[in-house]
């Protein structure tokens, strides 16, 4: 089948014929054509000769089309602001082509998969040149999604647009050779450009770092990283501390963790032969003021960097593009901390949403999203599959050889100062537990997995007294001193989905967070609007016990001993805490979010505030259990060791008391606090009631509160329609079924909502099994 396509370029280009075709027999090859001559028509026909001179057996007929879709290929990252400097109009490509060939490479497929603005500059000086494609190398078989996706990466306006707004910049791509202040390690000095390390302190799988070193051809690479880049402070919760805080680091476990992890990199980096990682502190300068300073001192033009998605992130690095691009630097921005980008996932929603206005689409969608509700992990995980390409799972090798690392004196002394911050006893004490650094993680992933990790994960993830069970690698990704890709790919290739199904799923939860925290993205905001105004039962003194683990429930308090101690915790044992918190003590989760985010060496506000949004029934998937503090004890810790290590004066205890000192026959010599909640059950059900009556109140007065079944009903960021959450039974039942939704409130949810609750409530057995079945994976994932 031969595909064409038309492409009307609204009123800034004229029309072109497009016909993909197929190029399976060439290996990767790089050509500079910046000496091409600039005078339209003979550019592209230099560049095939420049290309037919290196391979002469390149067919004649595979000519311009092939040239300007391998221009789509060149980049094996994800990325939206990947191209290369091509000044607008006339276009003069001073461009680097690669051609990305293999034995089973589709033109169709990786067409589709890829949409950098080079390749649609490229395309667009083709069709302005009014140059017309040969098209007689279609491949056999189309691929089926060709034509759709097509149409998305073609799409005129974005095209158009990405063009006016994108393509504009400086036209030189050499940078000078570096004098002032700079010295090099290289005898040839050639071409400078700065990577912003961010949350990625790693060479291995680093798409910023492959961009400019193994693409772009940066041989001389300026690493930075800015101290105060830092959007994970929660609004109204650190910035008095850190602002105030001379001491860059001193504020959280996570910072601590970092300052360690940045020396090791530093220290990986001059060991390959060239400067270390420049740290600057952004103080009072805007994050782009910062970039421009260093690629001033560098002579460089060129800007790499990882995106992040926290609270903020996003906002903040579009600001630093467009300031940066203003004043003639290149920026390009990579995806490399999340498995999927949240960007795209957002925007495959909102088709998803759009499509099922017909009723065809809604049929099939309700088959599919049966116990898949809006923004749980299958839902997720389905979506994120369908928007983004299995591409996207290989790794990247590190180009170590292929570049050296530069470096500015006049920052020297700033990083050796603040990467050798003297820490706190406290993160000093923390710091004892962990070997921060790339290579330490790589080995810890190895570790893990080579010494049977897989298997005893599925078997005893929840066990607190083992060792080996969970991998501990969450801070490990939390500075990115290993990509999520390469932790997937390492499990998949020790077999996880058939060894260990549950950690094969673990890395999805992290971009759930991710994905909830770019759709609603105040992290101290609840998404149900149901539990925005209440006001939280517990105490303070509640919350100081917590924290400094004296509730008298020893499982608790031995969670946070060894939270405070080491700045980690196994996910059950958080789950457990966590659960005392908010189910038992009615304490506001905002308390255990900031505690977990200061004292965690993994603090991730993404995760972070997922987690704790479930915990307090107020987030997307709450959590469809209330842990208890002794029967779960036994379950984490049937051997007691786990109680023993942080409770020292516990240790004596047999253990059928461990766990219940206070059925111990006498608590002579016990230098234990008493329980500070006697009557577990009764304060279970104040709080059972108090969500209760959150919701009811709510009910009354707002127009849409839930679905006729009871189902908490939110609207989704981004599209124009509520959907359905998934709701606790008792919270269903909270307000009567006619008046789930009154009149009112019936006409003003969109039907297409209602249609996607869940099934109407004449269950048969099956059905009811079945969502049983559903729930209590769910549980097991999570617990
Ligand atoms: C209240 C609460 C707060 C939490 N806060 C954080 C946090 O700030 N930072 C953080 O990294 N994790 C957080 N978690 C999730 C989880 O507890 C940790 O990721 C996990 O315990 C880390 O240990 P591990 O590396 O051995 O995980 P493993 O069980 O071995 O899992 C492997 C990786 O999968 C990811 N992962 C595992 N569980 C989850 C999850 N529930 N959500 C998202 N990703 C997950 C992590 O990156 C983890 O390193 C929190 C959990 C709870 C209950």
């Amino acid at each position: 089948m031969v595909a064409s396509i038309l492409l009307i370029l609204d009123g800034f280009l004229p029309l072109i014929f497009f016909r993909p075709c197929r190029l399976d027999s060439y290996s990767a090859e790089v050509t500079d054509c910046s000496d091409a001559p600039a005078s339209s028509g003979s550019v592209m026909n230099g560049l095939w000769n420049k290309l037919q001179l290196r391979h002469p057996p390149l067919p004649s007929s595979c000519c311009l089309d092939a040239l300007s879709l391998c221009t789509f290929d060149q980049s094996p990252i994800q990325s939206d602001l990947l191209f290369e400097p091509i000044q607008s109009p006339p276009f003069v490509p001073a461009a680097v082509f690669t051609l990305h060939t293999s034995p089973r490479f589709c033109v169709r497929c990786r067409l589709m998969r890829r949409s950098s603005l080079h390749g649609m500059a490229i395309l667009g000086w083709v069709a302005q040149t009014g140059l017309r494609s040969p098209g007689s190398l279609c491949p056999p078989k189309c691929c089926d999604r060709t034509r759709r996706y097509r149409r998305t990466a073609f799409a005129p306006t974005r095209f158009a647009r990405a063009l006016q707004t994108r393509v504009s910049l400086s036209p030189s791509r050499e940078a000078a050779v570096p004098t002032d202040g700079v010295a090099t390690s290289v005898a040839a000095p050639k071409k400078v450009c700065v990577v912003w390390f961010r949350r990625d302190l790693r060479l291995d799988d680093n798409p910023a770092l492959y961009a400019a070193v193994a693409e772009h051809k940066y041989d001389l690479v300026v690493p930075l990283f800015i101290v105060g880049d830092d959007q994970d402070e929660l609004p109204d919760v650190f910035a008095a501390t850190s602002r105030s805080c001379r001491d860059p680091f001193a504020h959280t476990a996570h910072s601590v963790y970092l300052q360690s992890s940045l020396q090791s990199f530093s220290r990986r980096l001059k060991e390959l032969g060239g400067a270390g990682l420049h740290v600057v502190q952004r103080g009072d300068q805007t994050v782009a003021a910062v970039l421009k300073a260093v690629c001033d001192s560098a002579k460089s033009t060129a800007v790499f960097f990882n995106a992040r998605y926290e609270h903020g992130c996003a906002q903040q690095d579009e600001r630093t593009i467009a300031a940066l691009s203003r004043q003639g630097i290149i920026v390009h921005r990579c995806m490399g901390d999340l498995l999927f980008d949240p960007a795209r996932i957002a925007t495959a929603q909102q088709r998803q949403t759009r499509r099922t206005t017909h009723q065809q689409d809604i049929e099939e969608s309700d088959k599919n999203r049966k116990f898949a509700h809006w923004g749980t992990l299958t839902w997720f995980k389905r979506l994120a599959e369908s928007s983004t390409p299995s591409s996207h799972h290989a790794a990247l090798v590190p180009p170590i050889h292929s570049f050296s690392a530069l470096e500015i004196h006049t920052l020297k002394e700033q990083s050796e100062r603040i990467l050798h911050t003297p820490l706190r006893r406290w993160g000093t004490k923390v710091m004892q537990y962990w070997e921060p650094g790339e290579q330490t993680a790589q080995k810890a992933l190895r570790e893990f997995i080579d010494n049977g990790g897989l298997s005893a994960y599925e078997r005893s993830k929840s066990r607190a007294d083992m060792t080996g069970a969970v991998s501990k690698l969450s801070m490990r990704l939390r500075c990115g001193e290993l990509s999520p890709r390469t932790v997937q790919n390492a499990f998949e290739k020790a077999n996880v989905r058939h060894r260990a199904p549950i950690l094969s799923r673990r890395l999805y939860w992290r971009d759930l967070a991710y994905f909830q925290l770019a759709l609603f993205s105040d992290p101290l905001e609840p998404i149900r609007p149901q539990y925005r105004e209440q006001t939280w039962p517990g105490t303070k003194e509640q919350a100081d016990a917590w924290i400094r683990g004296q509730t008298g429930y020893p499982l608790v308090d031995a969670a946070m001993r060894e939270l405070w101690e080491t700045g980690w915790m196994s996910q059950n044992v958080r789950m457990i805490a966590a659960s005392f918190l908010v189910h038992i003590l009615g304490v506001h989760w905002h308390v255990g979010l900031r505690h977990f985010h200061n004292a965690l060496v993994d603090a991730d506000v993404a995760i972070n505030t997922m987690m704790w949004r479930n915990a307090a029934g107020v987030g997307v998937d709450s959590w469809n259990f209330s842990l208890d503090p002794v029967s779960d004890s036994r379950f984490v810790d049937p051997t007691g060791a786990y109680v023993r290590r942080w409770i020292p004066e516990l240790a004596h205890l047999p253990n059928e008391h461990l766990h219940a000192p206070w059925l111990a026959s006498s608590r002579e010599g016990l230098n234990y606090p008493e329980r500070i909640v006697t009557d577990l059950k009764s304060a279970r059900e104040r709080m059972m009631d108090f969500f209760r009556q959150a919701k009811i109140r709510h009910h009354a007065t707002s127009s849409v509160s839930c679905n006729e079944r009871g189902y908490d009903l939110v609207r989704v960021p981004g599209t124009k329609s509520e959907t359905v959450l998934f709701t606790l039974p008792f919270l269903r039942k909270a307000v009567p079924k006619a008046q789930g939704m009154t009149e009112a409130t019936a006409q003003s949810v969109s039907s297409k909502s209602r249609k996607h609750g869940p099934k109407k409530p004449s269950k048969t057995a099956s059905s009811r099994s079945s969502e049983k079945r559903a729930l209590t994976r769910q549980l097991r994932d999570l617990s």
